[in-house]
């Protein structure tokens, strides 16, 4: 019991080096738990930069808190807001700005927590400085996936997933060798919608799509999470993430979400990571990796008060097409990704602001793909174009 205390509690900084945190999206739902952690952390993790789009008042809190030394925000008016206030802080707006932010040589570990495939250019110039990416954007992994492995060959950056069902695997991965896994199996909750019958899900509202059953996200995500496009895009993540064929990866219905991913091993052995439904968790391993530090942030998880009951279930495809449509462009492969990302993007916007129903969300998705002729995803010149295209198009 000593020996655990005093490894608990002397979580300080010890000489080393600090490291310093980037945070993108830190206005965000994950960005906000990023600072959170980083707050519980010991003062070896230094914030050295934030990035917001339009939550100026937020990200003015988060500057007087944190003190980093750079900032990036949507508009050039908000960013004259921020140096008039801090005439110290260097301060860069646009998708030019987000940009700049992966390229401080001072960073150590790179969170990318915006959004949609804005978050591209931010990763590759990090892996070009030969950074940690701690990557929670997930569609960045999704339509670029091809070219960040490639350049992943070439420079020694090193991709930490965030991404709950990953970071599951990544840690579940440690139980064996390369060669000796035979499949991943990814956990979903299952969205708003797993009980519900095909004919009510064609009249769904914003409001009942929003209401996600076990974790609270931004609004993109949580759309995706309905319509199972997260679980399509957390499939292309793990694909391109672990290198595991689309075959050998499978979903599981798990509605409890506490077993947040699993592997088994060819000798029929699954190890799983189980935690409360909690982004602060993998959030913090990224950071932290290879090392577990003890967090008083972090909450523990009570198996018999709320994890008595664990349950499995098959996915029902036929209902919510999110997950194959996922995997047809994922074998498809080069630009598909990168099309069916952004005509998803798209679509729920457009849901979200009530100009096409829920099932259209799929139409839009099919359609994009359906037009798109595929090209080499492994050049980012390919996947703006592809990007752009399927955006128009959607
Ligand atoms: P949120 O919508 O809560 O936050 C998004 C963040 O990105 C905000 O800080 C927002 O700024 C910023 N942002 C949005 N658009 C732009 C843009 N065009 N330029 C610059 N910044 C922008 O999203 P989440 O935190 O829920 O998700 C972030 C990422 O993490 C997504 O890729 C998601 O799939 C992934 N993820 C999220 C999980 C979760 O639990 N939330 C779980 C696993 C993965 P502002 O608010 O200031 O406008
Ligand atoms: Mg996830």
């Amino acid at each position: 019991f000593i020996m655990i205390n005093i490894c608990c509690s002397i979580n300080v900084y010890w000489g080393g080096h600090m490291k310093n945190i980037v945070v993108l999206g830190s206005t965000g739902s994950i960005g906000t738990s990023a600072l959170e952690v980083i707050k519980g952390l010991s003062n070896e993790y230094n914030v050295l930069g934030l990035s917001a789009n339009r939550n100026l008042a937020l990200i003015l809190e988060q500057i007087e808190q944190f003190n980093p030394k750079f900032v990036s925000i949507g508009s050039n008016e908000d960013a004259e807001k921020i140096k008039k206030v801090y005439p110290n802080i260097e301060v860069y707006y646009g998708d030019e700005g987000l940009k700049k932010l992966g390229m401080l040589d001072e960073t150590d570990i790179l969170l990318t927590a915006v959004s949609g495939a804005i978050g591209i250019e931010s990763t590759l110039e990090a892996i070009k400085r030969e950074k940690r990416i701690a990557l929670a954007n997930k569609e960045t992994m999704v339509a670029a996936g091809d070219l960040i492995n490639k350049m992943l060959k070439e420079y020694k950056a090193e991709i930490i997933p965030v991404d709950s069902e990953h970071s599951a695997l990544f840690q579940s991965l440690h139980g064996g060798k390369d060669g000796e896994v035979r499949k991943l199996i990814l956990t979903a909750s299952g969205g708003p919608f797993r009980t519900w019958d095909k004919e009510a899900i064609k009249d769904v509202k914003v409001e009942d799509a929003l209401k996600h059953p076990n974790w609270s996200m931004g609004s993109k995500i949580t759309i995706d999470s309905a319509t199972l496009v997260n679980k399509g895009l957390e499939v292309i993540e793990a694909h391109q993430l672990f290198g595991i064929p689309y075959e050998n990866i499978e979903v599981l219905v798990h509605p409890q979400s506490i077993v947040h991913s699993m592997v088994e091993f060819c000798d029929n052995s699954i190890i799983a990571q189980l935690g409360v439904p909690d982004m602060k968790l993998p959030i913090q391993y990224a950071f932290t990796y290879p090392e577990r530090v003890c967090n008083y942030v972090l909450e523990g998880l009570d198996f018999v008060k709320s994890a008595s009951t664990l349950t499995f279930e098959e996915v029902d495809n036929e209902k919510l097409k999110g997950i194959k449509l996922a995997i047809e462009a994922g074998k498809k492969g080069g630009t598909m990704p990168a099309v069916f990302n952004a005509a998803n993007e798209v679509a729920v916007e457009l849901f979200l602001k009530r100009k096409i129903n829920f099932l259209d969300i799929y139409e839009v998705i099919e359609k994009a793909m359906e037009q798109h002729i595929v090209i080499s995803g492994d050049n980012l010149e390919n996947i703006k174009k592809a990007d752009k295209e399927a955006r128009d198009f959607a």
